[in-house]
């Protein structure tokens, strides 16, 4: 931690800052310059709340130097963690796609969609069972009957199921059909369910917050992981901001921010971050140039009659031209798709 005092501090201000740094473990070292005294405090303290130094007569800055999550850092392990489910590796060379509904609304209608996603390409099947909707009179899932139908029309088709859970008490259902849990942007800060989800064996992914920053995303990691589960995948799906024409603003700096940061896999979801299904092929193409590991993306094959998310699912045949168009670019940045 740096810490940087007031051009006007007194002798008897600054010896009041180290003494406080030195009751809270720091080592002290000072740089007087003419005009301004700086304090290397010296110590690694991740919870260290900087606002105790700050708040000190005489302070003008604090900076934090050191990230204040541990395993989910660059620093704890400096090769990409990759996440090995059955044959499907996330996080290496090949950019993995997950691809399905919004919600499994039939039989008949994820049967369908299996059968796209496996032509696509795409290893993972999503569809949510148990919804997060903005309103209590919205669709909220099919609950236990629509993961059966899921893991079936899976399993006829050869791929993985990711799917989301909302709440501790659903997570042993949801892990008799799953392979990955998704943790949804509304429960991204729900540590309980994070620690929870740190005591089970299935990998988790974890999607940004709608108004969180890259070090809150990292954090909500750093929960799972330090609680014993190391198979955590992070997905950017757009934060709120005060643009309209988008449903989110889809930051894609996160991609390059996280890798650089963090071992962990990233994700990219164009669907819910542009909201539009015309704004989703820009979108993915471009998540993939800036080095996502993977895409989730929204599919229907009758967009108007979907429960949930309709405008923003890609019909069959846009998607696997799509797919196309992405294995191009990945080919491009050498990687595989
Ligand atoms: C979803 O994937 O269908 C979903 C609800 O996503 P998010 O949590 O990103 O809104
Ligand atoms: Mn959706």
């Amino acid at each position: 931690m740096v810490v940087i005092l007031k051009n006007n501090a007194t002798d008897d201000q600054i010896d009041n800052v180290k003494k406080h740094l030195e009751d809270y473990g720091f080592q002290i070292h000072e740089s007087r310059g003419v005009q301004k005294t700086i304090l290397g405090a010296i110590g690694v303290q991740p919870d260290f709340d900087t606002r105790k130094i700050r708040i000190l007569d005489g302070v003008a800055e604090v900076y934090r130097v050191t990230a204040p999550y541990k395993l989910a850092g660059r620093d704890f392990k400096s090769d990409n963690s990759i996440i090995k489910i059955k044959d499907v590796e996330i996080g290496g060379n090949e950019i993995v796609l997950m691809s399905g509904p919004c919600s499994i609304e039939s039989e008949e209608q994820i049967f369908k969609l299996a059968e796209i996603v496996s032509r696509s390409g795409s290893k993972i099947l999503r569809g949510g069972a148990f919804k997060p909707r903005t309103s209590p009179y919205s669709f909220q899932g099919m609950g236990e009957e629509g993961l059966k139908l899921m893991r079936a029309a899976a399993d006829q088709y050869g791929l993985l199921v990711i799917t989301e859970v909302m709440q501790i008490s659903e997570l042993d259902v949801i892990g008799k059909y799953a392979d990955i849990y998704q943790l949804g942007a509304r429960n991204m800060q729900n540590f309980a369910l994070l620690k929870e989800l740190g005591n089970v064996k299935i990998p988790v992914m974890i999607k940004r917050g709608l108004a969180a920053t890259i070090e809150e995303l990292l954090m909500s990691a750093e929960y799972v992981l330090a609680n014993g589960n190391s198979d955590v995948i992070l997905c950017e799906r757009g934060i709120r901001t005060f643009e309209k024409y988008t449903r989110n603003t889809f930051d894609l700096s996160a991609i390059p921010v996280i890798h650089k940061r963090s071992h962990l896999p990233i994700i990219a979801d164009p669907s819910h971050a542009t909201g539009i299904r015309d704004q989703v092929p820009p979108m993915a193409r471009a998540a993939v140039a800036a080095g996502a590991d993977g895409l989730m993306i929204e599919i229907h094959h009758d967009p108007e009659h979907a429960m949930s998310d309709g405008p923003q699912a890609l019909l069959p045949e846009v998607f696997i031209e799509l797919v196309k168009e992405l294995r191009t670019i990945a080919q491009a940045i050498h990687r595989n798709l």
